[in-house]
């Protein structure tokens, strides 16, 4: 089992629309990755004359994929990034440096 390890990440702020902090983007930052180790059912693939094994996770959707290749997702944590007070000046200067 492959897992990953994710942790949210919530950027909050205040601004003059609402004084109370609140959350303005999210995303999901990965932090570990523990690979499953080798793929236990590696598929055939015809290469010119030849064939050549490749892992199951690298070629069959996640349902058919074996224990090893299969990702497990799990959310760890939540980070909180707090801006601060953003009123229109800061915005108006964060948008032109985008
Ligand atoms: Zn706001
Ligand atoms: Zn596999």
């Amino acid at each position: 089992m492959t897992f990953v390890n994710v942790a949210i990440h919530q950027v909050t702020h205040t601004c003059p629309a609402n004084p109370q902090p609140h959350v303005v983007d999210t995303r999901r930052v990965i932090v570990a990755y523990v690979p499953g180790g080798p793929c236990r059912q590696p598929i055939r693939v015809r290469l010119n004359n030849s064939t050549v094994m490749v892992a199951c996770g690298r070629r069959l959707p996640a349902a058919r994929q074996c224990p090893a290749c299969r990702i497990t997702v799990i959310e760890r944590d939540i980070i909180t990034t707090h801006l601060g007070y953003e009123g229109p000046q800061r915005s108006a200067s964060e948008a032109a440096a985008r």
